[in-house]
């Protein structure tokens, strides 16, 4: 079994969890390079993130943001291509309740790339009281929105995405050459959790221990240690998988 994709969460996975980006994550872009091996970063983070990922990093061709909203696609001339993934009349029912939270919840802080954002918005839940947090989760729920917690915010959005859905139109729309089963997902958090239950090959980093709790769905392998903490346990992971498959 080889590997082609490698997807992978961005924040507390291929960044330390005080969101430090180390020179790992380049050492996992050599070598999976070396390798012919494809990452997609799969992150809740918004659209305007996808462009700052495809435009600096020329290893990657693709991002799947704002939790699997939206995948972006280095096109023709290097220039970015977007497919969200929700329909029109989704994306308009979030624009309202949007307007309606800030006016019940005046002192919510929406996340600032929540203006980068076409297929969600986000919160900076770090900043609120427990209280405060489940008012407005109350909220989201009678107007049917759904949201999810990742380790910087809590993400909202209208219709049906998820982190698999994604990844699944990903491989059917773009690369029907790969089997999901010659693909990993590795991930830290409860926004992963759509990829830990459905994803064959997942992975989740030693710093998942924080929230293994938390997690209805778990990842299929768990790795430990300090040393498999965010990126040094995608680099770990994938290395010695690539040699003991190499033959
Ligand atoms: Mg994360």
């Amino acid at each position: 079994m080889t590997l082609k994709i490698v997807f992978s969460d961005f924040d507390g996975t291929l960044t330390l969890e005080n969101r430090q980006l180390t020179s790992t994550f380049f050492d996992i872009l050599s070598h999976l390079r070396e390798h012919e091996q494809e990452l997609v970063i799969v992150s809740g983070r918004s659209l305007s993130w996808g462009h700052f990922f495809l435009t600096h990093f020329n290893e990657l061709n693709y991002a799947i943001m704002e939790g699997g909203g939206v995948i972006l696609k280095r096109g023709k001339g290097g220039f970015i291509e977007e497919y969200p993934l929700v329909a029109e009349g989704e994306l308009q029912h979030l624009a309202d309740t949007t307007e309606e939270l800030k006016r019940i919840f005046p002192n919510c802080p929406l996340s600032v790339d929540s203006y980068g954002r076409k297929t969600d918005r986000a919160i900076e839940f770090e900043l609120m009281q427990d209280e405060e947090i489940n008012q407005v989760i109350q909220f989201l729920n009678s107007r049917k929105i759904s949201y999810s917690k990742s380790n910087v915010h809590i993400n909202f959005w209208s219709g049906e995405i998820s982190k698999f859905l994604g990844v699944k139109k990903f491989l059917e729309d773009f690369r029907p050459d790969v089997a999901m089963e010659h693909s990993v997902f590795f991930g830290d958090a409860p926004n992963d959790q759509s990829m830990f239950e459905l994803f064959e090959h997942s992975v989740g980093v030693s710093n998942i221990k924080h929230c293994l709790h938390r997690l209805t769905h778990k990842p299929s392998i768990i790795l430990e240690g300090e040393e498999n903490a965010g990126p040094f346990g995608v680099l770990n992971y994938v290395k010695k998988f690539n040699l003991s498959h190499s033959n």
